[in-house]
């Protein structure tokens, strides 16, 4: 028996490190694993560019904490010593010295006497007194620098910002003039470059200049390393289309042309023979308050097997399941077809999707290459997975779930389920079902998008507890569904709370629609004699408590009959009833029950990913042969190896 895989690593401060696992890596060809070695070097060899992008003083500030992790001789269990340990975690896990998520600068628990002195032990004391008057102040005033990205609105968001995508003098509005001017100049103007997007925009002799992030210009050297790896896996590409996207990506690595980016995102989303798949460039624009400029990330994926065999059966069968369900024939589709499920496997995450990961990928950003060339949209189903697993034994379920049995239950079969409700919801529900003639596809208004989620989760919810699914092997058993319709119920009815401020309604479309559900089959459930679902107090607290899952099953079915009416004939007003009587008001009491008993749980509130190690094989001739995998690098190993064999940059890049 392998040893039982650690999803769970240290905590500090907010954060909960997690790890995630390669599932299917073994069963990739050698070739393969080959090609996502190379696309995970290059992953990862980008690193230092979002450290600078982050803020000018990143890669100085990170070099010098190291220096003092790696050297300090003193009191290691010191409080001094554990308040910087900390820091550095935080930085390291910020990519910079301001918070992941927040922007905020991290404020050290320690002295700047503390650090001084650590660092005359450590590294001497020639040049010491310049660099602290340069750095302390950066590191330790919480005026200078305050926030990465600012977004108050009346301040300048440029000056005020610490993050690096601009000049330190240049302000918003010569940044909005220069960009305006460049957009008026388009060539095309229905299909515009992302403007501004790999570059620095600087100051220079009065005028304004964009320093372009290229091979040979700024960040050329970490550059040119990850072209390198993106050549050798350019050689073991699975498919010429996907070879061709490489080698695009490298041109626009090369010559920072904007027009040799969108061709490449154009192929980039055409190639979908290949298993492997990459992201590896600037990508995503939250870091600027203006969004123009985006931030470096790079990761390597590979498709799920697992999760495309699961729906390729649902999809197989998706006119049973449409046949059979329990709407009135006049609202069914007379053919059908499922869509699989697009689930990647992620084998490394770099720049700015790690350790903090996006559990989706939704690409390219291009709104006129989305519209003619379509995007790739998927989800990352082994950090799905790890956040699933850490969230066993961290207390939660314990709190909320009325009973050891059900518990017992939904430790068995709970992630399981969760992954078939998703593929019922996408794969089979959204696609379910069909508009009565005449009747506008927007007849619901407002209320349309919180209708379709309903409907496509009811008939994940009547479907997950049919036989047929035992039949076609995808639950182990008849009894595997009561766990999702166990977490689904108090999750609408108490958990998802959690997510909302005291006071506040709720408003995002799909826990709008669990609400709704599970509040409805509460309601419905009490008119009979004894109820199928019901809250009840136990201790002072309050619980969930189903007494008969197959009369809620029934229940299920005819709220997804109802449901499915007024979708098909664009009934706005029973819509607005049902969605208005459901799905928004919170009980002030219940809510302030739940956030109380979640806060004392005392769970991290940010998550992030340690990522595996990729060790090639060489033959005698060194030719590369194969990859294998392993994991449990601790988190400050991994972080001082990354800085020592992925330092690209130098440490000031102005
Ligand atoms: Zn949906």
């Amino acid at each position: 028996m392998p040893e039982a895989f650690q999803y769970t690593d240290e905590r500090f401060a907010d954060i909960q490190m997690l790890r995630y696992r390669v599932t299917g890596f073994e069963e990739l060809s050698p070739r393969q694993r080959i090609l996502v070695y190379y696309l995970s070097e290059a992953a990862l060899t980008g690193r230092d560019i979002l450290w600078d992008q982050n803020g000018r003083y990143n890669l100085r500030i990170r070099q010098l904490l190291e220096t003092v992790y790696l050297n300090y001789k003193g009191d290691r269990t010191s409080d001094d010593f554990r308040a910087f340990t900390v820091y550095l975690k935080r930085v390291w896990f910020s990519n910079g010295i301001h918070h992941h998520y927040s922007t905020d600068k991290l404020q050290p628990r320690f002295s700047p006497t503390f650090l001084r002195k650590a660092l005359e032990d450590c590294a001497g004391a020639t040049g010491l007194d310049a660099l602290c008057e340069e750095l302390f102040p950066v590191i330790f005033d919480p005026e200078v620098m305050p926030k990465r990205v600012n977004q108050a609105e009346g301040d300048d968001l440029l000056l005020t910002s610490a993050s690096n995508y601009y000049g330190h003098d240049v302000s918003q509005a010569e940044a909005e003039a220069y960009y305006e001017a460049l957009k008026a100049k388009a060539q095309d103007p229905a299909r515009p470059v992302m403007y501004g997007m790999n570059s620095r925009l600087v100051k220079e002799d009065e005028g304004l200049r964009e320093r372009t992030w290229q091979s040979g210009g700024l960040y050329g050297a970490a550059i040119d390393k990850i072209i390198s790896w993106l050549e050798k896996a350019e050689s073991v590409a699975e498919n010429p289309l996907q070879a061709a996207v490489i080698a695009k990506l490298i041109e626009f690595y090369r010559t920072g042309s904007l027009v040799a980016f969108d061709e490449y995102t154009i192929l980039w989303v055409g190639e979908t023979e290949g298993d492997v798949d990459f992201t590896n460039g600037f990508t995503e624009v939250y870091g600027d308050p203006l969004g123009l400029k985006a931030s470096w990330e790079g990761f390597a994926n590979f498709k799920d097997k697992t999760a495309t065999a699961r729906t390729e059966a649902l999809a197989a069968n998706a006119q049973w399941f449409e046949d059979n369900s329990p709407v009135d024939p006049r609202f069914k589709k007379t053919s059908t077809r499922g869509v699989t499920a697009k689930v990647i496997v992620a084998a490394m995450l770099g720049g700015d999707l790690y350790p903090s990961s996006a559990i989706g990928i939704n690409l390219p950003n291009s709104n006129w290459v989305r519209a003619e060339h379509g995007s790739k949209s998927v989800t990352i189903g082994n950090l799905t997975d790890a956040y699933n697993k850490a969230a066993h034994g961290n207390g939660f379920l314990e709190e909320f779930v009325i009973d050891e049995p059900t518990l017992a239950l939904i430790n068995k079969y709970g992630d399981a389920c969760d992954d078939l409700h998703t593929d019922l919801h996408e794969c089979l529900g959204h696609g379910s079902g069909r508009l009565l003639e005449g009747v506008d596809p927007d007849a619901l208004k407002a209320y349309g998008s919180t209708i379709e989620e309903a409907r496509a989760d009811l008939f994940a919810l009547y479907y997950i507890a049919d036989p047929k699914l035992v039949a076609l092997g995808l639950v182990p058993d008849a009894e595997a569904f009561k766990s999702q319709y166990y977490t689904y119920m108090m999750n609408g009815l108490m958990t998802q709370l959690v997510r909302i401020e005291p006071g506040a309604c709720i408003e995002e479309a799909h826990m709008r629609n669990r609400a709704l559900i599970a509040r409805w089959l509460l309601k419905a459930s009490a008119s009979g004699s004894k109820p199928a679902m019901a809250m009840t107090q136990l201790d002072g607290k309050t619980y969930v408590k189903i007494n008969d899952y197959d009369a809620l099953r029934n229940l299920i079915g005819q709220l997804l009959a109802e449901v499915q009416r007024i979708k098909s004939e664009g009934d706005y007003h029973a819509a607005a009833c049902l969605v208005e009587t459901y799905g928004i008001k919170t009980d002030p009491q219940l809510h302030a029950e739940i956030l109380q008993r979640y806060s004392a749980l005392n769970l991290a509130p940010y998550k992030g990913f340690i990522n595996p190690i990729l060790t090639p094989e060489y033959n005698d001739q060194g030719c590369i042969t194969d990859v294998s995998i392993s994991y449990g690098e601790a988190f400050d190993h991994q972080m001082l190896r990354y800085s020592r064999d992925y330092a690209t940059l130098p440490l000031t890049n102005d």
